[in-house]
């Protein structure tokens, strides 16, 4: 049997939103927010690396997406040296 409700739960994913900025800060310590949590119900959340790590779970079993800012410039000064 079909259900309409199982439609709607396939719905699909909203655009990818904006990209974080340095005025984006942590919704918990406000520190520089790296990543932006979406969920389900379309409120999201912006936290810092360690506060994702600390709610990851809970926000993965909410249905969260997560939007993990872009870093490159920081990937970069760790691979120093790497003449890759
Ligand atoms: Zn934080």
């Amino acid at each position: 049997m079909t259900s309409s409700v199982a439609k709607k739960l396939l719905a699909p994913i909203p655009e990818k939103p904006a990209e974080l900025t340095l005025n984006d800060r942590c919704d918990r310590c406000g520190a520089e927010a790296l990543v932006r949590i979406v969920l389900p119900k379309g409120n999201d959340l912006i936290m810092c690396n360690h506060h994702t790590n600390h709610h990851e779970l809970a926000l993965v079993a909410a249905g969260g997406t997560f939007y993990r800012k872009n870093t490159d410039h920081l990937v970069q000064d760790r691979s120093k040296g790497d003449s890759h």
